[in-house]
Parts: structure tokens; sequence; C-alpha cells
């Protein structure tokens, strides 16, 4: 039975009432929305199973928005240097 949670990227409240009876729902711990923008990858197979494809775009998502969060730190740092 799947719990509601907090998407790890956007700390929204995900609502599981209705999404845990689709195929294409959200899995914890990243929001459906999140999971699409960030794992948006070359790298996401197109062959294999569905649900083997949306563990690695899940995977994929939470490292890309590390790496957005960093460059934006970077980007941060940069200007109130200059
Ligand atoms: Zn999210």
């Amino acid at each position: 039975m799947a719990e509601d949670f907090d998407c790890a990227i956007c700390q929204s409240r995900v609502d599981m009432r209705w999404s845990r009876y689709r195929h294409d729902g959200p899995i914890a711990p990243v929001c459906r929305r999140c999971e699409t923008y960030y794992g948006r990858h070359r790298s996401v197979p197109m062959a294999g199973a569905f649900r083997d494809r949306r563990e690695v775009r899940r995977g994929l998502a939470l490292s890309e928005a590390l790496r957005c969060e960093a460059a934006q730190q970077k980007w941060r740092q940069a200007d109130a240097r200059a």
C-alpha cells in the first residue's frame, strides 16, 4: 500500500489516494511532474520493462535536480563576487 509522500525535489505533497491504482502514477520519492521534467534525458533506455525504465528515470531525475541546484549555487556565488 503506497503512502502519501513529499516529493524529494519540489517538496510538494503527493496524494496517493487515487494514484496507487494507476500504472503510471507517482512512485516515491519523486512526484510525476519532477520525474518527467528532470528525467528527460537521452540516457533513459528506450527498451526494457516499463517499470524498470521508470526506475532509471527517477534516479536520473534526482541526480539532474542535484546538478541543477549545484549549478545555481555556483552561479549565485559568482554573482556575489562580481
Ligand atoms: Zn516534485
